[in-house]
């Protein structure tokens, strides 16, 4: 074959099929142009999933009748002129390429009319080279009309999925462009529905939570945090309305969204223990950050970037979150609406099924999750293990330590040796009282290893377990964690390890070392995850204190009572167990109030 230059039209449906894969594509070029062009109210229209109509109606600058074809053509824009203006753009769009390429595999018209001009114009263009211009009505403002749209690629169109997932998929993207503007109004139509209705708004944050939902807006804090030369703000949820999928997360650099891994480790890091794992809180963050500190362009779309100091982000995302929730209350509400109220007028029966709280009725963040548990350790230890070590469980705080919140004579009941119920200014708590404790051991294994590592007690007879092959290559793999949480363990054959120290902090809490190690170094090897130290090392810590714990059916003493609720004050995140299941439940005292009858 001989070269050929390509004709033009084949060279615009090429480029098309990278700027638009998709009806959600066309959308979102044609929304990002009426914002370049300054709208204050863009409506967008969509029939047959976008395959039939796709229309954006903006009050923006217009398009004088003289560029009308000029905008349609490629490499046509008027946001770039020079290549040192490629350094500073501002504008969303800038490569000139997307009307020219949307027009050649749809059927586009294009009206437009100049503020304060008495005319509209419109020029149409059927998959070829537009036609001339014609004389049209309409208000100030530019609209695209889209039909047809891949009429003249069939592989392409058969490509498309169903209507509702296109229409998901607009959806999504006006939605997404809706969040990073909220002085501009918005609606979506979709067939015959009218599906967003967006009013501009002042504050960012009334934007977001009207497309989060409005229901959710108590349950939404506010981010404000300035650091590693970035201002990061937006909404973070409560663990209660974690979701699962990861829908409901979105991060936007400089006003445009972007998807970051570092980023989506850094949120997970923040909610670690406060989510159940296989749940995604919902979290809205914007960052801004000096543009030149990043570098948009590494991928076509924009949505990946790159930062200059990736790390210094990812703390500062973290931070931002963790700074939000460590300034709210978790603990969440027991709703106990399922039932009638009582009132001095109804007669109504107190103990109809409708009065409990069904699980149904729990909120979403309530409902078991897919929790890994560790086994029971068996209680019953070997004699060179018993009370080696000094009591490293801490010393039960006198009474007049606890924190205000918890006052001395408010009572702890232990109930059904599992829940404790406590007054809280708020109402009742109900505590689980393996989950809390697990919590409060885990916070304070962390705080400890963070300066040293854990304290170790030699044993004076090596104990030697038996354990698999996989699990001295775990252990050689993870020699350092298994020293820093104060075992002295080395391999001495091929499936015998020796022990000759042992976490005092295991003994104390009678928790048998052998059998420990044996289970640590077979989850090692089932995670295989040396690529993360800081997560394995949290999951480990969490194995510790889960084993640790007091479990359910174990009798607390009064004082030991007093001494884990006045630990749950002292610790952050007091409200979930490491693995984000709620310690706590509150039933709000308005609540038994209103129950009772009782305006209060
Ligand atoms: P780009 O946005 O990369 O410049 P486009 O092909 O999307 O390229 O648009 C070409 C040009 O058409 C834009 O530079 C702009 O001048 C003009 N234009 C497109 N849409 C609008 C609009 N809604 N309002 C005003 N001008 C527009
Ligand atoms: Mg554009």
């Amino acid at each position: 074959m001989t070269i050929k230059q390509l004709p033009q039209d084949l060279v615009n449906r090429i480029a098309a099929g990278e700027v638009v894969e998709r009806p959600a594509n066309v959308v979102k070029e044609l929304v990002e142009n009426a914002l370049d062009a300054g709208a204050r109210r863009i409506e967008v229209t969509s029939e047959g999933g976008g395959r039939e109509l796709l229309r954006v109606t903006d009050d923006g600058r217009g398009i004088p009748r003289e560029e009308l074809v000029l905008a349609l053509s490629p490499h046509a824009t008027s946001k770039i002129a020079s290549l040192e203006d490629l350094e500073s753009v501002a504008t969303m769009g800038f490569r000139g390429e997307a009307l020219a390429s949307i027009a050649s595999v749809s059927k586009l018209r294009l009206r437009s009319r100049v503020p304060g001009s008495e005319e509209a114009w419109m020029v149409r263009a059927d998959g070829g080279p537009p036609g001339a211009v014609e004389p049209a009505a309409g208000p100030p403002g530019t609209s695209v009309e889209i039909r047809s749209l891949f009429f003249n690629t069939p592989a392409r169109r058969k490509f498309l999925k169903t209507d509702p997932t296109e229409q998901a998929r607009i959806s999504e993207v006006v939605q997404t462009i809706a969040m990073a503007n909220p002085a501009c109004a918005f609606t979506l139509t979709l067939g015959t529905r009218r599906t967003l209705e967006l009013p501009a708004v002042d504050d960012p944050r009334r934007r977001l939570v009207a497309l989060l939902g409005a229901e959710l807006a108590d349950e939404l804090i506010e981010v404000d945090f300035e650091g590693a030369g970035a201002t990061i703000w937006g909404l973070a949820g409560t663990p209660e309305i974690a979701r699962p999928t990861a829908k409901r997360q979105r991060i936007f650099l400089n006003g445009r969204p972007i998807q970051d891994k570092a980023i989506q480790h850094a949120l997970r890091e923040a909610y670690r223990g406060l989510v159940v794992p296989g749940r995604h809180p919902t979290v809205v963050l914007f960052i801004e950050l000096d543009p030149r500190l990043v570098d948009v362009n590494v991928h076509p779309t924009k949505t990946e970037v790159r930062f200059r100091d990736s790390g210094a982000i990812h703390q500062a995302v973290r931070h931002a979150l963790r700074a939000a929730l460590k300034g709210r209350d978790l603990v969440p509400t027991l709703e106990l609406e399922t039932g009638p109220a009582a009132s001095a007028t109804t007669s109504a029966p107190s103990s109809t099924a409708g009065d409990r709280p069904s699980p149904s009725a729990m909120p979403p963040g309530l409902a078991p999750g897919p929790v890994r548990e560790f086994g029971p350790t068996d209680r019953a230890r070997p004699v060179e293990y018993r009370r080696l070590a000094e009591d490293l469980a801490r010393p039960v705080a006198p009474a007049d330590a606890l924190v205000p919140g918890i006052r001395r004579d408010h009572r702890i009941l232990q109930v059904h040796a599992k829940y404790l119920l406590v007054e809280d200014p708020d109402g009742v708590l109900v505590v689980d009282q393996h989950a809390l404790h697990e919590r409060v051991l885990f916070e304070e294994l962390v705080e400890r290893i963070r300066s040293a590592p854990l304290e170790r007690q030699a044993l004076l007879m090596p104990d030697v377990i038996e354990v698999d092959e996989a699990a001295i290559e775990a252990l050689e793999l993870l020699a350092e964690l298994v020293g820093r949480i104060g075992f002295d363990a080395r391999p001495i054959g091929p499936r015998s390890i020796s022990i000759s120290g042992v976490p005092s902090f295991l003994l104390s809490r009678n928790v048998e070392p052998g059998p420990f190690l044996a289970e640590l170094l077979g989850f090692g090897v089932e995670q295989g995850r040396a690529d993360d130290p800081e997560a394995l090392l949290s999951e480990v810590l969490d194995m510790m204190a889960c084993k640790a714990a007091v479990k359910a059916g174990d009798r607390l003493g009064d004082a030991e009572l007093a001494t884990l609720l006045a630990r749950r004050e002292a610790i952050e995140r007091s409200s979930n167990c490491p693995h984000g299941r709620p310690t706590s439940l509150r039933i709000p005292l308005a609540e038994l109030d209103r129950r009772f009858g009782r305006s209060s």
